[in-house]
């Protein structure tokens, strides 16, 4: 049985992360972690859970440590919680997007001595790990390439994780040389932001979850490599099967791919 803390516990992914480990047999929740939790004792999750405890500081959990910590609270957050999790000798499987490439070192090193692995995924749903493997193996026939991505109103970040992920793959790949297109902007900001050649650009409203669309030009065709996540649900298989392997990945793992075999 692994013993698994869920920090960010009474977000929208950290529900759904709770939810997810109760119902599998082989994980056993030991802590489910919260700023906005109001008190130490027994908050209701969900209309059917009520015994979960739920914290909102670390440091009263010192007792009945877990093997494995999942994250979904906010960048800076995170950092502070992974590195907190690693001097315990707890493994990190971390879903909170938006991570600095500074604190990434920080992350990198201390996963690197030996006592407790990390995994930072920007997306845990298995059809955007292969959305972002098709767009890559894409990259190295066509000329041009644009991503747009799409989320609910409340996301923080923009743009989204992945979007900024899948344009790095992409702009590794395709030719930095290729054609530009005219630029004569009268709105600001409409081509979007650049990660080297390639434009992403980010919508947010109500009713989307999370949605992603890249689309390649190159004369005469475009080919468009779209997800879709209708529920967060959708998330958990990663997440579980991360939960489940991160012991066996030693230092700092980015992304899902490597859990996945790729
Ligand atoms: P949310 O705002 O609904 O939840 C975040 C929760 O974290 C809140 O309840 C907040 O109180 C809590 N929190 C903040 N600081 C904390 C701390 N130090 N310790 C414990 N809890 C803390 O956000 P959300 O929609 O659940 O998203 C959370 C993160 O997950 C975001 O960065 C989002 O981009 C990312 N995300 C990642 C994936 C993925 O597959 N990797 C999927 C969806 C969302």
């Amino acid at each position: 049985m692994i013993k698994v803390a869920v920090f960010g516990a009474l977000g929208r992914m950290g529900r759904e992360t709770v939810s997810a480990i109760r119902a599998d047999e082989d994980l056993e929740l030991t802590w489910a972690v919260d700023v906005e939790a109001r008190d130490e004792g027994l908050t209701v999750l969900t209309d059917d859970v009520v015994e979960t405890r739920v914290t909102g500081s670390v440091e009263s959990l010192q007792s009945d440590l877990p093997d494995v910590m999942v994250d979904f609270t906010r960048a800076e957050e995170a950092v502070r919680n992974v590195l907190w999790s690693l001097d315990k000798g707890i493994h990190c499987v971390v879903g909170t997007t938006g991570i600095g490439e500074d604190d990434l070192g920080l992350i990198r090193a201390r996963a690197g001595e030996g006592t407790a692995n990390a995994i930072i995924a920007a997306n845990f749903a298995i059809g955007a790990v292969l959305m972002m493997r098709f767009s890559e193996a894409a990259a190295r026939y066509f000329d041009m390439c644009e991503v747009i991505e799409l989320h609910h109103r409340k996301k923080l970040d923009s743009p989204s994780g992945t979007a900024i992920a899948t344009a790095q793959r992409i702009a590794a790949v395709i030719d930095p040389e290729g054609p530009s297109p005219s630029r004569e902007d009268s709105v600001e900001g409409a081509r979007g932001g650049s990660v080297g050649p390639v434009r992403i650009h980010s919508v947010r409203l109500d009713g989307l979850v999370a949605h992603q669309e890249v689309i390649f030009g190159s004369t005469g065709q475009t080919l468009s490599i779209r997800h879709d996540t209708t529920d967060r649900s959708c998330f958990m298989p990663g997440v579980l099967m991360a939960v489940k392997v991160i012991a066996d990945i030693p230092g700092l793992t980015i992304g899902l791919e490597p859990v996945l075999d790729l």
